[in-house]
């Protein structure tokens, strides 16, 4: 089994922003919003400045209090979502619960919506019109697909997870690619059987080391979104890598895998945001 790791699909995917940024007459702008002091939205938001920063495109932060209303938040929102000079916003999601996420999810301008919460870029998806914006996470598992060859067409893709910000998109980005897709989730029966039928694996249901060598098909392609921790808190995914080695052809790594990219995605994203308002 080879390995395919984030940190080659990153530095082909910054080199060519790279290249690009230095074509562009403005610097485009990413503004992150984060409500509170959540551990993995912290490490989210230093990992994602951090990309911004190494391809050269400008980050803002604009964090506040874990209490602050609903009134307030809608009206910070608005203001960072009508600044002209913002050309892209990652919210840190989910809010707390007082403040109404379905709101913001609404009033987000669908043109600077880097994470594709809004509904008018859930419908693009839906629909397959490139100029919508899919969630990050989801993007870079194709990402990933693209950069080590894999062509989609016909081939039998099963990924566990239904949710909005990965499964769904996911299997519609993957039919755009002319996919045949099993989506998997809690009311599955006969798991493993519908796994190992796969040529390309996606586990995004967030259980620690749940898909073992049982769900796996001979030489499939196994990506692992899954970000969990294991009995000894150590970092691990969905699948157990190990059990896998002699099965699968190829799977990517947690650490090091589908999470590395996600926030090259997100600058991704921004660069289109700013050319397209060019
Ligand atoms: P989520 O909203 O909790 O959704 C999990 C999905 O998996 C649900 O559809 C659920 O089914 C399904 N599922 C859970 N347990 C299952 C089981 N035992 N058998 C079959 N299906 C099962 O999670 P998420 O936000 O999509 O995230 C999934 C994983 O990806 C998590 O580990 C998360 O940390 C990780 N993640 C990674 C990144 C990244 O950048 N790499 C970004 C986002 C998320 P039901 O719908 O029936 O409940």
């Amino acid at each position: 089994m080879n390995l395919l790791k984030g940190a080659d699909v990153v530095n082909a995917m910054n080199q060519q922003m790279k290249d690009e940024l230095a074509t562009m007459s403005r610097i485009p702008r990413l503004a992150i919003i984060r409500v509170g002091e959540k551990p993995d939205d912290i490490s989210y938001e230093r990992g994602a400045m951090k990309r911004m920063e190494t391809i050269g495109l400008r980050c803002t932060t604009h964090t506040y209090p874990e209490d602050i209303t609903n009134e307030d938040f809608q009206k910070e929102f608005s203001i960072i979502n009508s600044d002209e000079d913002v050309d892209g916003i990652l919210l840190l999601c989910p809010l707390p619960k007082h403040i109404d996420q379905n709101a913001i999810e609404q009033m987000i301008d669908p043109a600077k919506d880097m994470d594709g919460i809004s509904p008018v870029n859930m419908a693009k998806v839906y629909a397959g019109d490139k100029t919508g914006y899919a969630p990050c996470t989801a993007e870079a598992v194709m990402e990933m697909l693209d950069f080590a060859n894999i062509d989609l067409t016909g081939k039998r893709v099963t990924i566990v997870g239904r949710s909005l910000v990965v499964g769904k998109p996911l299997s519609m980005l993957m039919i755009g690619k002319n996919a045949t897709i099993t989506v998997c989730h809690t009311r599955t029966k006969n798991m493993p059987e519908t796994c190992k039928n796969a040529e390309v694996l996606v586990a995004a249901a967030g259980r620690a080391k749940m898909l073992n060598a049982d769900y796996v098909g001979k030489d499939a392609i196994v990506i692992d979104v899954g970000i969990n921790m294991d009995e000894n808190f150590k970092l691990c995914g969905d699948v157990d890598i190990d059990t896998i080695t002699d099965v699968a052809s190829l799977a990517t790594p947690v650490p090091g895998g589908v999470g590395t990219v996600t926030t090259s995605v997100l600058a991704k994203h921004v660069m289109r945001a700013a050319k397209a308002k060019m």
